[in-house]
């Protein structure tokens, strides 16, 4: 799932959204710098290397269907949480219930995340359509409520007018998933001092019978 190889790494992540949110736009956007205006609604799987902070990257972009099933046991739902080093959710500002999938499918993630004892799982929540602010229907300060209260990332962006607010959602997540590998490295570094700890205590004992 995750190589850290030198300092080269690997990370996986899933685009998930309802249907017409502009998932495949921003993606294609991300890799190409262009909008080309229509996608089809092919799943596909994107490798990409990117250069943040000085440090090469290769993301591997899954460009996921929209599933009606979001329940948290679904094979499906399972398979993309084990898959994704961090996700990216989209919404559309003009679609009041893409927003609302966006706070299931942060539910279904942490769900899952407990299931298969995860750590923090880095996200991101993308505002898409920026551009058709006269059809708004979710205001930014929900958008940025919502991703206070689930602690994710926010971004709002046009995918159409905008290469730039694009680029910093991929960054962004970047960041995040390297945050999360430090504290994972951590926590694993605590585990390993409380086990050598505990083995002391028990020679200890055994000593002092
Ligand atoms: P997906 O189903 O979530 O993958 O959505 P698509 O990427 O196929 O985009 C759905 C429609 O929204 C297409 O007609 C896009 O041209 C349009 N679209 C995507 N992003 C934007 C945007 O930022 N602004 C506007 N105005 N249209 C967009
Ligand atoms: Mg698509």
């Amino acid at each position: 799932m995750t190589r850290l190889n030198g300092q080269r790494m690997d990370a996986n992540v899933v685009v998930l959204g309802t249907d017409n949110v502009g998932k495949s736009a921003l993606i294609v956007r991300f890799l190409t710098r262009r909008f080309i205006g229509e996608y089809g609604d092919i799943e596909s799987l994107y490798t990409h290397n990117v250069v943040v902070d000085g440090r090469e990257q290769t993301l591997n972009i899954w460009d996921a269907p929209y599933s009606q099933d979001l329940s948290s046991k679904s094979l499906m739902c399972e398979k993309r949480v084990q898959w994704a080093d961090g996700f990216v959710l989209v919404y559309s500002i003009c679609d009041r219930a893409s927003f609302n999938t966006v706070s299931r499918l942060i539910q279904m993630i942490k769900t899952n995340k407990d299931i298969l004892g995860f750590e923090k799982m880095p996200i991101v929540i993308v505002g898409n359509k920026r551009d058709l602010h006269h059809r708004r229907t979710v205001l930014s300060e929900e958008g940025r409520l919502l991703a206070l209260s689930a602690d994710c990332q926010f971004y709002e962006v046009s995918a159409a007018e905008n290469y730039h607010s694009v680029l910093m959602v991929f960054h962004g997540l970047v960041d995040r998933i390297r945050e999360s590998r430090v504290s994972v490295k951590k926590l694993a570094g605590i585990k390993g001092i409380v086990k050598s700890m505990s083995a002391v205590f028990a020679r200890r004992r055994t000593d002092s019978l």
